[in-house]
């Protein structure tokens, strides 16, 4: 393929992209290639008036005018702005600058006639543009764009700035290439080439191309979805080729299920039944365990873990965070208390003793399982004999790169853990080739959590109920979708101000007091956010109430904790309020979920929250979720907590999966070990390198 090279070299070879800008654009777009950012599509386009006259315009239009410079005001002290009097037929117009530089200054000579791209806002019969996004000479406004397409952006980077890039990089596409699509497919859907459609998505020319059916949408979700199928595929295949069975010479998990201080639910029975007789066939195992939050996974993993040690082999587990990686040591090991297996734990935040220490343990096979993060999947960690690798709550895509586990063992089965129900209508397309084993069933002894929808105009009233369950003893999560507040140039207009964990925390410190509330978020240290969860997790400690982003959405298991409150509760997923919401009711106690809703809360907003309050059941909620996505409620993919594509869309583009399905398996068909090099491409574009790994190692 003629743009693989292109597509396939790091951000950071992008002209004026440095080490600071490489890390926020990786960020922003999750991953470090070219391709990647091209992935980046705009989320909507605004129209811009092309020299309309001033009084005929609505306030706050995006507008192109000519005008005549007349003057310049230099402001009196730091506060004032740079103003710039400019004359138009239909009126004047202040260009205000809060800050200059004479480069700016350098394009508006006096008495020229220049071009200006911005914003008109109409302010107590002023007309003004603050900081307009072009000026240029006027005989040069036809350079100037006729529609402004909008980005997601994220910190340090502006639109302007990722516009270029991106464009950069369209300039350099090749349209005609190679083709992985079947040609009859591409004929019959009139789909234009890969490049094309490319640049299609990044240059719309009005608002219809951002529907869904937009055609190079489409073909791009097909590409997607396809590269999706095949790395299933081949991983299905062959990760389930046939292993070499030790004989089986112990029943270390049937003795652990008997010691459960508690009795398995008929779902947990059923899975464990399910896998352990997996691991015990010649079969290679790579199955999905989905479950519902709270439904029990761990206990699952366990047994099968110590299948895997009854054949003499060792275990893995595998956990997103290290704070999850942390809280599954202590779990395993109480469970595992005196029984003789020996669990470790291996993070990036080991010592570089320790770690040796681990590292020998574990070839020399004196470590039965190893709880572990992404830190396990480093080429020095050597198993002695890895027998099983656990994947848990791995509901984003991240399950085939973590394939890559597979070649620290001979004869590797492994068990993906899902973090979120997908709903049954989709399950069978997207992991119809993979086996899965289902619990849909919550241990007896818990209660309903009961969940509040209320506005955060009665904050106050949640202050004094809150004080009780503190009272109590009793712990809260407050959860914010923002680290720290938006940074002051950033897009307000897209994205609302949202609640922040750093204001939120020092405002309920005063409110509680200081030792009763902790701060834990994603940019923390490792070792300050071991601190605070291990205060937060101690029954006795004074510690109350948790400031947290999202990182606590997966897994954690506070038993004590009975509240959780969600601020912007709009901003969220249905699927991952259902995650938020699973870190209460974990025990006897009677829990809580506040969801608050902020000022731009609609009628459909309304309604989605009131699904939460009416089902405790994931599996419903992800399936109402579903369908509120396709009566065309906007919430990005990635809060829906569905798997996660960049550009297909589970709800709309469901047809294709199906195509996308058959096709992967003609081309395995006739292709089994994806020898085809241009299918080799879509694979490394879409990020699934390390599915080729493992064949080219199988
Ligand atoms: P998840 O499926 O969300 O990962 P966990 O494995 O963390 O759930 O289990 C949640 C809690 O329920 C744990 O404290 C666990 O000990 C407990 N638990 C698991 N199975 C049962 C059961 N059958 N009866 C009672 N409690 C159980
Ligand atoms: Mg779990």
């Amino acid at each position: 393929m003629k743009n693989e090279q292109l597509f396939l070299l790091p951000i950071s070879s992008l002209k004026r992209v440095g080490p600071t800008l490489t890390s926020f654009l990786t960020k922003l777009i999750g991953q470090n290639k070219i391709f990647d950012l091209l992935l980046h599509k705009p989320i909507r386009a605004e129209k811009i008036l092309f020299c309309p006259k001033i009084f005929e315009v609505p306030n706050d239009s995006l507008i192109i005018l000519k005008a005549k410079v007349e003057s310049h005001i230099k402001p009196a002290n730091s506060r004032q702005p740079y103003k710039v009097i400019c004359y138009t037929p239909s009126g004047y117009v202040n260009l205000i600058f809060f800050k200059i530089f004479p480069s700016q200054i350098a394009k508006m000579p006096i008495g020229s006639e220049i071009a200006i791209l911005g914003h008109l806002q109409k302010l107590s019969g002023e007309n003004q543009i603050a900081h307009p996004q072009e000026i240029l000479p006027a005989s040069q406004v036809e350079n100037l764009p006729k529609i402004n397409v909008i980005y997601p952006l994220g910190a340090a980077i502006s639109q302007k700035f990722l516009s270029q890039k991106i464009h950069e990089v369209l300039e350099k596409i090749i349209e005609k290439d190679e083709e992985w699509i079947d040609a009859n497919l591409v004929k019959q859907q009139n789909w234009l080439s890969f490049g094309a459609a490319l640049k299609k998505i990044h240059n719309p020319q009005s608002e219809s191309d951002f529907l869904p059916e937009n055609p190079a949408r489409k073909r791009l979700a097909y590409d997607e979805l396809l590269a999706w199928q095949i790395a299933v595929l081949l991983a299905k295949t062959q990760l389930g080729k046939t292993k070499n069975l030790t004989k089986s010479n112990g029943n270390l998990a049937e003795k652990f299920l008997n010691s459960l201080p508690f009795e398995p639910t008929n779902a947990q029975t059923k899975a464990i039944q399910e896998i352990l007789a997996e691991i015990n066939s010649t079969k290679k195992m790579l199955r999905l365990l989905q479950g519902d939050v709270g439904s029990g996974k761990t206990v699952v993993a366990i047994a099968a873990c110590l299948q895997a040690i009854s054949q003499g082999a060792q275990a893995c587990v595998m956990a997103p965070t290290t704070v999850l990686a942390k809280q599954h040591l202590s779990y395993f090991s109480k469970l595992l208390e005196n029984s003789g297996i020996r669990v470790e734990l291996l993070t990036s935040a080991n010592s570089s003793k320790q770690k040796t220490k681990i590292l020998s343990d574990l070839l020399s096979g004196n470590i039965n399982i190893l709880i572990s993060t992404h830190a396990v999947l480093e080429d020095d960690v050597k198993f002695f004999n890895l027998g099983l690798t656990v994947i848990d709550e791995q509901h984003r895509f991240g399950v085939m790169q973590r394939l890559k586990m597979v070649e620290k063992g001979k004869d590797v089965d492994v068990l993906l853990m899902s973090a979120t129900p997908i709903p049954r209508s989709l399950m069978m397309g997207l992991y119809g080739d993979m086996d899965i084993s289902i619990l849909n069933e919550k241990p007896k002894n818990r209660q309903e959590i009961e969940t509040l929808v209320m506005s955060e105009n009665k904050i106050e009233e949640v202050y004094q109920a809150l004080k009780r369950t503190t009272l109590r003893g009793e712990k809260i999560y407050w959860i914010c979708p923002a680290i720290e507040p938006s940074a002051e140039n950033s897009e307000s207009e897209i994205e609302p101000t949202l609640s922040n964990v750093k204001e939120k925390f020092a405002e309920l410190s005063k409110i509680f007091g200081e030792k009763s509330v902790a701060i834990l978020h994603g940019k923390m240290k490792e070792s300050e956010k071991d601190k605070v969860m291990k205060d937060f997790a101690n029954p006795h400690g004074d510690l109350r109430m948790l400031v947290a982003t999202t990182v606590i959405e997966v897994g954690i298991d506070v038993s004590e904790a009975t509240v959780i409150l969600i601020e912007n509760a709009e901003n969220f997923g249905l699927s991952q309020l259902h995650q938020l919401r699973g870190r209460v009711g974990r025990s006897d106690k009677k829990s809580f979920c506040i969801l608050l809703y902020g000022k731009k809360f609609g009628e459909n907003q309304r309604h989605r929250l009131n699904i939460l309050r009416q089902s405790n059941d994931g599996f419903f909620i992800a399936e109402e979720d579903l369908k509120m996505r396709g009566s065309g409620e906007l919430v990005g993919t990635k809060q829906s907590g569905f798997p996660e594509f960049k550009i297909a869309d589970l709800m709309f583009d469901s047809d294709l999966l199906k195509i996308a399905n058959k096709q992967a398996k003609v081309i395995l068909n006739s292709d089994p070990n994806l020898k085809n090099k241009t299918l080799q491409t879509l694979l490394k574009l879409f990020n699934y390198e390390d599915c080729l790994k493992v064949i080219n190692a199988g």
